[in-house]
Protein backbone atom coordinates (compact mmCIF):
# COMPACT_ATOMS: atom_id res chain seq x y z
CA UNK A 1 0.00 0.00 0.00
CA UNK A 2 1.20 3.23 -1.51
CA UNK A 3 2.02 5.31 2.09
CA UNK A 4 -0.22 9.29 1.69
CA UNK A 5 0.34 11.51 4.34
CA UNK A 6 -1.83 15.05 4.89
CA UNK A 7 -1.28 18.30 6.51
CA UNK A 8 -4.91 19.56 6.84
CA UNK A 9 -4.81 23.53 8.32
CA UNK A 10 -7.56 25.65 8.93
CA UNK A 11 -6.52 28.43 6.71
CA UNK A 12 -7.62 31.10 9.79
CA UNK A 13 -4.34 33.26 10.54
CA UNK A 14 -0.62 32.60 10.39
CA UNK A 15 1.30 29.28 10.73
CA UNK A 16 2.73 28.40 14.10
CA UNK A 17 5.94 26.34 14.32
CA UNK A 18 3.72 23.58 15.97
CA UNK A 19 2.09 23.51 12.67
CA UNK A 20 5.25 23.97 10.44
CA UNK A 21 6.67 20.74 12.42
CA UNK A 22 3.52 18.61 11.88
CA UNK A 23 4.56 19.33 7.91
CA UNK A 24 8.00 18.26 8.40
CA UNK A 25 7.20 15.43 10.13
CA UNK A 26 4.40 14.54 7.59
CA UNK A 27 6.92 15.13 4.53
CA UNK A 28 10.01 13.39 6.32
CA UNK A 29 7.62 10.34 6.70
CA UNK A 30 6.37 10.14 2.97
CA UNK A 31 9.99 10.58 1.56
CA UNK A 32 11.15 7.70 3.89
CA UNK A 33 8.44 5.67 2.77
CA UNK A 34 8.48 6.48 -0.96
CA UNK A 35 4.87 7.91 -0.37
CA UNK A 36 3.18 11.04 -1.18
CA UNK A 37 2.41 14.00 0.87
CA UNK A 38 -0.99 16.10 0.66
CA UNK A 39 -2.09 19.58 1.54
CA UNK A 40 -5.82 19.71 2.17
CA UNK A 41 -7.09 23.37 3.32
CA UNK A 42 -10.06 22.87 6.11
CA UNK A 43 -11.82 25.48 5.90
CA UNK A 44 -15.80 24.67 6.63
CA UNK A 45 -15.71 26.76 9.49
CA UNK A 46 -16.38 29.98 7.78
CA UNK A 47 -16.60 32.09 10.55
CA UNK A 48 -12.90 31.45 11.17
CA UNK A 49 -12.31 31.91 7.55
CA UNK A 50 -9.23 34.27 7.50
CA UNK A 51 -8.52 36.19 3.35
CA UNK A 52 -4.99 35.05 2.66
CA UNK A 53 -4.05 32.83 5.19
CA UNK A 54 -3.87 29.52 2.49
CA UNK A 55 -1.55 31.96 -0.01
CA UNK A 56 0.37 32.39 3.08
CA UNK A 57 0.56 28.45 4.25
CA UNK A 58 1.47 27.52 0.94
CA UNK A 59 3.73 30.59 1.11
CA UNK A 60 5.47 29.16 4.05
CA UNK A 61 6.18 25.53 3.01
CA UNK A 62 7.52 27.02 0.21
CA UNK A 63 10.11 28.99 1.75
CA UNK A 64 10.52 25.69 4.27
CA UNK A 65 10.83 23.64 1.31
CA UNK A 66 8.91 21.24 2.16
CA UNK A 67 6.16 21.21 -0.48
CA UNK A 68 3.32 19.07 -1.05
CA UNK A 69 2.76 16.39 -4.10
CA UNK A 70 -1.35 17.59 -3.87
CA UNK A 71 -2.78 20.57 -2.83
CA UNK A 72 -5.09 23.00 -4.67
CA UNK A 73 -2.52 24.89 -6.36
CA UNK A 74 -1.21 21.96 -7.76
CA UNK A 75 -3.90 19.88 -8.28
CA UNK A 76 -4.07 15.60 -7.90
CA UNK A 77 -5.81 12.57 -8.39
CA UNK A 78 -8.09 13.32 -5.07
CA UNK A 79 -8.93 16.86 -6.23
CA UNK A 80 -10.59 19.05 -5.04
CA UNK A 81 -8.28 19.30 -2.21
CA UNK A 82 -10.16 22.48 -0.17
CA UNK A 83 -13.21 21.37 1.42
CA UNK A 84 -15.51 24.03 0.94
CA UNK A 85 -15.41 23.13 -2.74
CA UNK A 86 -15.96 19.30 -1.19
CA UNK A 87 -19.18 20.71 0.37
CA UNK A 88 -21.88 18.93 -1.19
CA UNK A 89 -19.98 15.34 -0.87
CA UNK A 90 -20.23 15.54 2.73
CA UNK A 91 -24.15 15.19 3.06
CA UNK A 92 -24.45 11.61 2.03
CA UNK A 93 -22.20 10.35 4.38
CA UNK A 94 -24.13 12.25 7.36
CA UNK A 95 -27.60 11.06 5.84
CA UNK A 96 -25.73 7.65 5.79
CA UNK A 97 -25.37 7.84 9.72
CA UNK A 98 -28.96 9.34 10.03
CA UNK A 99 -30.20 6.01 7.83
CA UNK A 100 -27.75 3.61 10.07
CA UNK A 101 -29.03 5.87 13.40
CA UNK A 102 -25.82 6.63 14.46
CA UNK A 103 -26.43 9.92 14.25
CA UNK A 104 -29.63 11.96 14.41
CA UNK A 105 -30.76 15.46 13.46
CA UNK A 106 -31.30 18.14 16.42
CA UNK A 107 -32.83 21.82 16.05
CA UNK A 108 -32.32 23.40 19.29
CA UNK A 109 -30.69 26.86 18.75
CA UNK A 110 -28.01 27.98 20.40
CA UNK A 111 -30.00 29.82 23.57
CA UNK A 112 -31.73 25.93 24.53
CA UNK A 113 -28.32 24.45 24.23
CA UNK A 114 -26.53 26.98 26.69
CA UNK A 115 -30.23 26.98 29.10
CA UNK A 116 -29.56 23.38 29.32
CA UNK A 117 -25.70 23.14 29.94
CA UNK A 118 -26.63 25.90 33.17
CA UNK A 119 -29.71 23.56 33.92
CA UNK A 120 -28.33 20.41 33.79
CA UNK A 121 -24.47 21.00 35.30
CA UNK A 122 -22.73 18.79 36.74
CA UNK A 123 -21.58 20.87 39.19
CA UNK A 124 -21.05 24.33 40.03
CA UNK A 125 -18.10 25.03 37.08
CA UNK A 126 -18.90 21.88 34.93
CA UNK A 127 -21.91 22.97 32.40
CA UNK A 128 -23.40 20.04 31.00
CA UNK A 129 -22.88 18.56 27.56
CA UNK A 130 -24.81 17.74 25.06
CA UNK A 131 -24.53 13.78 25.19
CA UNK A 132 -26.26 10.67 26.30
CA UNK A 133 -27.52 12.07 29.78
CA UNK A 134 -29.12 15.50 27.90
CA UNK A 135 -29.94 14.80 24.78
CA UNK A 136 -33.26 12.65 25.62
CA UNK A 137 -34.13 16.86 27.18
CA UNK A 138 -33.47 18.42 23.79
CA UNK A 139 -35.60 18.98 20.06
CA UNK A 140 -34.14 16.54 18.05
CA UNK A 141 -35.06 13.58 16.26
CA UNK A 142 -34.50 11.26 19.35
CA UNK A 143 -37.31 12.72 21.14
CA UNK A 144 -39.92 13.75 18.18
CA UNK A 145 -42.14 12.08 16.32
CA UNK A 146 -41.03 11.44 12.81
CA UNK A 147 -43.51 13.61 10.55
CA UNK A 148 -42.63 16.48 13.19
CA UNK A 149 -38.65 16.27 12.17
CA UNK A 150 -39.82 15.87 8.80
CA UNK A 151 -42.09 19.01 9.16
CA UNK A 152 -39.78 21.03 10.85
CA UNK A 153 -36.84 20.13 8.18
CA UNK A 154 -39.91 20.89 5.50
CA UNK A 155 -40.77 24.44 6.82
CA UNK A 156 -36.69 25.03 6.75
CA UNK A 157 -36.17 24.86 10.60
CA UNK A 158 -32.41 25.12 11.02
CA UNK A 159 -31.01 21.70 12.31
CA UNK A 160 -27.44 19.97 12.68
CA UNK A 161 -26.41 16.23 12.41
CA UNK A 162 -25.07 14.92 15.56
CA UNK A 163 -23.05 11.95 16.27
CA UNK A 164 -25.19 9.74 18.67
CA UNK A 165 -22.04 8.43 20.81
CA UNK A 166 -23.06 4.87 22.41
CA UNK A 167 -22.75 4.75 26.65
CA UNK A 168 -20.77 3.02 28.40
CA UNK A 169 -18.68 1.76 25.16
CA UNK A 170 -14.12 1.32 25.85
CA UNK A 171 -13.41 3.07 22.33
CA UNK A 172 -9.41 2.38 21.37
CA UNK A 173 -7.02 3.61 19.39
CA UNK A 174 -3.07 2.38 18.61
CA UNK A 175 -1.32 5.82 18.23
CA UNK A 176 2.10 5.57 16.87
CA UNK A 177 3.58 7.56 19.48
CA UNK A 178 1.98 7.03 22.49
CA UNK A 179 0.83 3.45 21.98
CA UNK A 180 -2.88 1.54 22.99
CA UNK A 181 -5.18 4.72 23.84
CA UNK A 182 -8.63 3.72 25.52
CA UNK A 183 -11.34 6.41 25.83
CA UNK A 184 -14.72 6.10 27.38
CA UNK A 185 -17.45 6.75 25.25
CA UNK A 186 -19.80 7.83 27.73
CA UNK A 187 -17.67 11.17 28.44
CA UNK A 188 -17.82 12.66 25.01
CA UNK A 189 -20.27 15.12 23.51
CA UNK A 190 -22.67 14.40 20.66
CA UNK A 191 -20.58 16.46 18.54
CA UNK A 192 -21.72 18.10 15.57
CA UNK A 193 -20.99 16.39 12.31
CA UNK A 194 -23.25 18.78 9.59
CA UNK A 195 -23.93 22.03 10.56
CA UNK A 196 -26.98 24.25 9.74
CA UNK A 197 -25.41 25.82 6.90
CA UNK A 198 -24.93 22.52 5.02
CA UNK A 199 -20.81 22.67 5.90
CA UNK A 200 -19.70 19.56 7.72
CA UNK A 201 -17.58 19.98 10.68
CA UNK A 202 -14.09 19.16 10.98
CA UNK A 203 -14.92 15.40 12.46
CA UNK A 204 -16.98 14.35 9.73
CA UNK A 205 -15.03 16.53 7.01
CA UNK A 206 -11.70 14.59 8.29
CA UNK A 207 -12.84 11.00 8.32
CA UNK A 208 -14.49 11.35 4.71
CA UNK A 209 -11.78 13.22 3.17
CA UNK A 210 -9.05 10.76 4.64
CA UNK A 211 -11.12 7.87 3.55
CA UNK A 212 -11.46 9.31 0.01
CA UNK A 213 -8.09 10.97 -0.57
CA UNK A 214 -6.88 7.09 0.77
CA UNK A 215 -4.35 8.73 2.96
CA UNK A 216 -2.50 5.92 5.23
CA UNK A 217 -0.96 8.20 8.78
CA UNK A 218 -2.69 11.03 9.99
CA UNK A 219 -0.26 13.46 12.10
CA UNK A 220 -1.42 15.48 14.00
CA UNK A 221 -1.41 18.30 16.63
CA UNK A 222 -1.83 16.33 20.27
CA UNK A 223 -5.03 19.03 21.06
CA UNK A 224 -7.22 16.54 18.74
CA UNK A 225 -6.54 13.54 20.95
CA UNK A 226 -10.01 13.89 22.97
CA UNK A 227 -11.66 14.03 19.42
CA UNK A 228 -10.12 11.09 18.49
CA UNK A 229 -12.94 8.72 19.84
CA UNK A 230 -15.73 10.43 17.72
CA UNK A 231 -13.67 10.21 14.51
CA UNK A 232 -13.03 6.07 15.56
CA UNK A 233 -16.31 5.54 16.12
CA UNK A 234 -17.06 7.15 12.53
CA UNK A 235 -14.60 4.86 10.80
CA UNK A 236 -16.88 2.14 12.44
CA UNK A 237 -19.93 3.66 11.51
CA UNK A 238 -19.17 3.98 7.87
CA UNK A 239 -18.13 0.85 7.30
CA UNK A 240 -14.42 1.52 6.91
CA UNK A 241 -12.59 0.58 9.84
CA UNK A 242 -10.25 -1.58 7.76
CA UNK A 243 -9.17 1.47 5.88
CA UNK A 244 -8.61 4.19 8.86
CA UNK A 245 -5.11 5.42 9.29
CA UNK A 246 -2.72 4.92 11.55
CA UNK A 247 -2.66 7.73 13.94
CA UNK A 248 0.15 9.68 15.63
CA UNK A 249 -0.83 12.77 17.86
CA UNK A 250 2.13 14.98 17.91
CA UNK A 251 3.81 16.40 21.10
CA UNK A 252 2.96 20.42 22.26
CA UNK A 253 5.79 22.74 22.34
CA UNK A 254 5.74 24.46 25.25
CA UNK A 255 6.79 27.48 26.26
CA UNK A 256 10.60 28.17 27.18
CA UNK A 257 9.95 27.43 30.83
CA UNK A 258 7.50 24.44 29.94
CA UNK A 259 4.41 25.88 31.65
CA UNK A 260 1.61 25.27 28.54
CA UNK A 261 1.79 25.64 25.20
CA UNK A 262 3.73 28.34 23.11
CA UNK A 263 1.64 31.10 21.69
CA UNK A 264 2.10 34.06 20.00
CA UNK A 265 1.37 36.00 22.61
CA UNK A 266 4.60 34.19 24.25
CA UNK A 267 6.59 35.43 20.95
CA UNK A 268 5.42 39.10 21.63
CA UNK A 269 6.41 39.10 25.07
CA UNK A 270 9.88 37.16 25.23
CA UNK A 271 10.29 38.88 21.70
CA UNK A 272 10.94 35.78 19.42
CA UNK A 273 8.51 34.58 16.38
CA UNK A 274 6.21 31.76 16.59
CA UNK A 275 5.34 31.81 13.55
CA UNK A 276 7.21 30.92 10.23
CA UNK A 277 7.08 33.94 7.76
CA UNK A 278 5.15 37.89 8.91
CA UNK A 279 1.91 37.56 9.57
CA UNK A 280 -0.68 40.74 8.37
CA UNK A 281 -3.78 40.07 9.86
CA UNK A 282 -5.98 41.32 7.11
CA UNK A 283 -9.01 42.71 10.18
CA UNK A 284 -6.56 44.86 12.27
CA UNK A 285 -3.43 45.17 9.81
CA UNK A 286 -1.29 43.72 12.57
CA UNK A 287 1.58 42.06 11.42
CA UNK A 288 3.38 39.05 13.62
CA UNK A 289 6.80 38.78 12.72
CA UNK A 290 7.91 35.23 11.60
CA UNK A 291 10.92 33.25 11.50
CA UNK A 292 12.05 34.35 7.62
CA UNK A 293 12.09 37.86 8.23
CA UNK A 294 13.92 37.58 11.63
CA UNK A 295 16.67 36.31 9.04
CA UNK A 296 16.18 32.56 9.68
CA UNK A 297 17.26 30.42 7.21
CA UNK A 298 14.93 27.96 6.29
CA UNK A 299 17.86 24.79 6.41
CA UNK A 300 18.28 25.67 10.09
CA UNK A 301 14.50 26.26 11.04
CA UNK A 302 13.74 23.09 9.42
CA UNK A 303 16.11 21.34 11.38
CA UNK A 304 15.44 23.11 14.47
CA UNK A 305 12.03 22.00 14.41
CA UNK A 306 12.91 18.30 13.66
CA UNK A 307 14.62 18.43 16.83
CA UNK A 308 11.65 19.65 19.04
CA UNK A 309 9.90 16.72 19.77
CA UNK A 310 12.48 13.87 18.42
CA UNK A 311 16.13 12.72 18.44
CA UNK A 312 18.00 10.42 16.58
CA UNK A 313 19.47 8.55 19.61
CA UNK A 314 22.93 9.83 18.12
CA UNK A 315 24.40 13.36 19.66
CA UNK A 316 24.19 14.37 16.10
CA UNK A 317 22.03 17.68 16.16
CA UNK A 318 22.74 19.14 12.26
CA UNK A 319 21.02 17.29 9.65
CA UNK A 320 20.15 18.52 6.28
CA UNK A 321 17.27 17.66 4.88
CA UNK A 322 18.06 14.22 2.84
CA UNK A 323 19.75 13.14 6.50
CA UNK A 324 16.57 13.82 8.49
CA UNK A 325 14.69 11.73 5.73
CA UNK A 326 16.78 9.09 6.50
CA UNK A 327 16.98 9.37 10.22
CA UNK A 328 13.83 10.16 11.01
CA UNK A 329 11.08 7.87 12.88
CA UNK A 330 7.43 8.55 14.50
CA UNK A 331 8.27 6.08 16.87
CA UNK A 332 10.97 7.90 18.24
CA UNK A 333 9.07 11.30 18.67
CA UNK A 334 8.21 12.11 22.41
CA UNK A 335 5.31 11.87 24.21
CA UNK A 336 5.67 14.96 26.44
CA UNK A 337 5.85 18.20 25.25
CA UNK A 338 9.02 20.44 24.03
CA UNK A 339 10.09 23.42 25.55
CA UNK A 340 11.03 25.84 22.71
CA UNK A 341 14.18 27.36 23.39
CA UNK A 342 14.96 30.68 21.23
CA UNK A 343 18.74 30.45 22.05
CA UNK A 344 18.99 26.94 20.89
CA UNK A 345 17.16 28.16 17.72
CA UNK A 346 20.01 30.56 16.96
CA UNK A 347 22.38 28.39 17.60
CA UNK A 348 21.43 26.26 14.78
CA UNK A 349 21.23 29.40 12.41
CA UNK A 350 24.70 30.40 13.15
CA UNK A 351 25.86 26.90 12.47
CA UNK A 352 23.99 27.24 9.03
CA UNK A 353 25.54 30.66 8.18
CA UNK A 354 28.85 29.02 8.57
CA UNK A 355 28.05 26.27 6.81
CA UNK A 356 26.33 28.10 3.39
CA UNK A 357 28.97 29.20 0.90
CA UNK A 358 29.41 32.83 0.76
CA UNK A 359 27.71 33.62 -2.51
CA UNK A 360 24.57 32.27 -1.13
CA UNK A 361 25.20 34.23 1.54
CA UNK A 362 25.42 37.60 0.20
CA UNK A 363 22.20 36.72 -1.84
CA UNK A 364 20.72 36.15 1.54
CA UNK A 365 22.10 39.21 3.17
CA UNK A 366 21.67 41.60 0.41
CA UNK A 367 18.15 42.82 1.12
CA UNK A 368 18.90 43.42 4.91
CA UNK A 369 21.67 45.63 3.93
CA UNK A 370 19.84 47.21 0.65
CA UNK A 371 17.22 48.28 3.46
CA UNK A 372 19.02 49.97 6.24
CA UNK A 373 21.16 51.53 3.64
CA UNK A 374 18.40 53.37 2.89
CA UNK A 375 18.36 55.35 5.78
CA UNK A 376 22.16 55.98 5.82
CA UNK A 377 22.77 59.75 4.16
CA UNK A 378 23.59 59.50 1.20
CA UNK A 379 26.92 60.98 1.41
CA UNK A 380 28.49 58.24 3.88
CA UNK A 381 27.15 55.25 1.70
CA UNK A 382 30.11 54.11 -0.69
CA UNK A 383 29.87 53.75 -3.90
CA UNK A 384 30.98 50.03 -4.36
CA UNK A 385 31.31 47.22 -2.21
CA UNK A 386 31.86 43.31 -2.47
CA UNK A 387 29.50 41.58 -0.58
CA UNK A 388 30.79 38.20 -0.85
CA UNK A 389 33.89 39.38 0.39
CA UNK A 390 32.37 41.18 3.70
CA UNK A 391 30.28 37.76 4.06
CA UNK A 392 33.06 35.69 4.44
CA UNK A 393 34.85 38.37 6.88
CA UNK A 394 31.97 38.68 9.12
CA UNK A 395 30.55 35.57 9.18
CA UNK A 396 31.62 33.91 12.13
CA UNK A 397 30.26 36.49 13.91
CA UNK A 398 26.62 36.15 12.34
CA UNK A 399 23.51 34.42 13.88
CA UNK A 400 20.63 36.14 12.26
CA UNK A 401 21.01 37.56 8.65
CA UNK A 402 20.28 41.29 10.10
CA UNK A 403 23.66 40.89 11.70
CA UNK A 404 25.55 41.26 8.43
CA UNK A 405 24.38 44.42 8.66
CA UNK A 406 25.28 45.36 12.40
CA UNK A 407 28.46 43.17 11.88
CA UNK A 408 29.48 44.88 8.75
CA UNK A 409 27.56 48.07 8.27
CA UNK A 410 31.31 49.74 8.28
CA UNK A 411 31.88 48.13 4.95
CA UNK A 412 28.90 49.63 2.94
CA UNK A 413 28.75 53.33 4.80
CA UNK A 414 30.98 55.50 6.80
CA UNK A 415 30.50 54.82 10.71
CA UNK A 416 29.27 56.94 12.91
CA UNK A 417 31.70 57.17 15.66
CA UNK A 418 29.87 55.41 18.88
CA UNK A 419 33.20 54.50 20.72
CA UNK A 420 34.69 58.27 21.06
CA UNK A 421 35.88 57.65 24.43
CA UNK A 422 37.91 54.78 23.08
CA UNK A 423 39.90 57.39 20.94
CA UNK A 424 40.02 60.59 22.96
CA UNK A 425 40.71 59.29 26.87
CA UNK A 426 44.01 58.93 26.03
CA UNK A 427 45.13 60.81 23.15
CA UNK A 428 48.18 62.97 23.44
CA UNK A 429 50.26 64.72 20.97
CA UNK A 430 52.12 62.10 19.78
CA UNK A 431 49.27 60.13 18.60
CA UNK A 432 47.78 63.57 16.67
CA UNK A 433 50.80 63.57 14.69
CA UNK A 434 51.53 59.97 14.60
CA UNK A 435 48.28 59.59 12.87
CA UNK A 436 48.84 62.82 10.48
CA UNK A 437 52.23 61.01 9.38
CA UNK A 438 50.29 58.10 8.35
CA UNK A 439 47.96 59.05 6.08
CA UNK A 440 50.78 61.06 4.18
CA UNK A 441 52.55 57.87 4.47
CA UNK A 442 49.84 55.74 2.61
CA UNK A 443 48.94 58.51 -0.19
CA UNK A 444 52.26 56.75 -1.48
CA UNK A 445 51.59 53.23 -0.97
CA UNK A 446 51.37 51.64 -3.60
CA UNK A 447 50.07 47.85 -2.41
CA UNK A 448 46.87 48.86 -0.89
CA UNK A 449 46.18 45.01 0.71
CA UNK A 450 46.40 44.17 4.36
CA UNK A 451 49.74 42.94 4.96
CA UNK A 452 51.36 45.87 2.89
CA UNK A 453 49.53 48.63 5.03
CA UNK A 454 49.90 46.86 8.48
CA UNK A 455 53.92 46.77 7.82
CA UNK A 456 53.60 50.50 7.15
CA UNK A 457 51.84 51.06 10.47
CA UNK A 458 54.38 49.08 12.17
CA UNK A 459 57.47 50.81 11.08
CA UNK A 460 56.08 53.96 11.48
CA UNK A 461 54.84 53.24 14.89
CA UNK A 462 58.76 52.35 15.91
CA UNK A 463 59.79 55.65 14.64
CA UNK A 464 57.36 57.52 17.33
CA UNK A 465 58.21 54.73 20.22
CA UNK A 466 54.63 54.31 20.24
CA UNK A 467 53.40 50.68 21.10
CA UNK A 468 50.68 48.65 18.97
CA UNK A 469 49.01 48.49 22.18
CA UNK A 470 47.95 52.53 22.03
CA UNK A 471 46.73 52.72 18.64
CA UNK A 472 45.06 50.13 17.64
CA UNK A 473 41.89 50.57 19.33
CA UNK A 474 41.85 54.35 18.20
CA UNK A 475 42.39 52.79 14.91
CA UNK A 476 39.85 50.63 14.54
CA UNK A 477 36.91 52.94 16.63
CA UNK A 478 38.36 54.88 13.34
CA UNK A 479 37.36 53.23 11.16
CA UNK A 480 34.17 50.90 12.39
CA UNK A 481 32.96 53.30 14.85
CA UNK A 482 33.24 50.58 17.88
CA UNK A 483 35.45 48.02 19.04
CA UNK A 484 34.35 45.44 16.86
CA UNK A 485 34.64 43.88 13.40
CA UNK A 486 37.64 41.53 11.57
CA UNK A 487 41.26 42.34 11.31
CA UNK A 488 41.57 45.97 11.23
CA UNK A 489 43.85 46.27 8.31
CA UNK A 490 41.37 43.54 6.62
CA UNK A 491 39.07 46.48 6.92
CA UNK A 492 41.38 49.41 5.80
CA UNK A 493 42.17 46.98 2.71
CA UNK A 494 38.40 46.25 2.08
CA UNK A 495 36.80 50.25 2.41
CA UNK A 496 40.23 51.26 0.50
CA UNK A 497 42.14 53.56 0.45
CA UNK A 498 40.48 57.11 -0.38
CA UNK A 499 37.56 55.82 1.94
CA UNK A 500 40.57 54.94 5.03
CA UNK A 501 41.65 58.50 4.63
CA UNK A 502 38.22 60.01 4.92
CA UNK A 503 37.75 58.20 7.97
CA UNK A 504 41.11 59.05 9.58
CA UNK A 505 40.57 62.51 9.26
CA UNK A 506 37.47 63.25 10.23
CA UNK A 507 38.64 62.30 13.63
CA UNK A 508 42.24 64.30 13.34
CA UNK A 509 39.88 67.32 12.70
N1 LIG B 1 -7.86 21.28 10.49
C1 LIG B 1 -7.20 20.74 11.63
C2 LIG B 1 -6.32 21.83 12.21
O1 LIG B 1 -6.38 22.93 11.80
C3 LIG B 1 -6.38 19.56 11.21
C4 LIG B 1 -6.22 18.46 12.20
C5 LIG B 1 -5.81 17.17 11.49
O2 LIG B 1 -4.70 17.14 10.95
O3 LIG B 1 -6.57 16.21 11.47
O4 LIG B 1 -5.53 21.62 13.11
Amino acid sequence: MKVRVRFAPSPTGGLHLGGVRTVLYNYLFARAHGGEFILRIEDTDQSRYVEGAEQYIMDCLRWCGLEPDESAEKGGPYAPYRQSERKQLYREYAEKLLESGHAYVAFDTTEDIEKMRKDQRIDEHTPAQYDHRTRGLMLNSLTLPTERVNELIASGTPYVVRIKMPENHTVKLTDMIRGEISFDSSLVDDKVLLKADGMPTYHLAVVVDDYLMKITHAFRGEEWLPSAPVHVLLWEYLGWKSHMPQWAHLPLILKPDGNGKLSKRDGDRLGFPVFAMNWTDPKTGETTKGFKEMGFLPQAFVNMLAMLGWNSGTEQEIFSLEELVKAFSIERVHKGGAKFDFEKAKWFNHQYIQHTDDAKLAELAKPYIEEELKSQPADSRLTTYDLRLVVSLIKDRCTLLPDFWSQGHFFFATPEIKEEAAIKDKWNDQKQQFFTNWLTEIQNLLDWTAIPIETNFTELLAKYGLKKGDVMLPLRVMLVGGKYGPGVFTIAEVIGKEETIKRIKRVLG
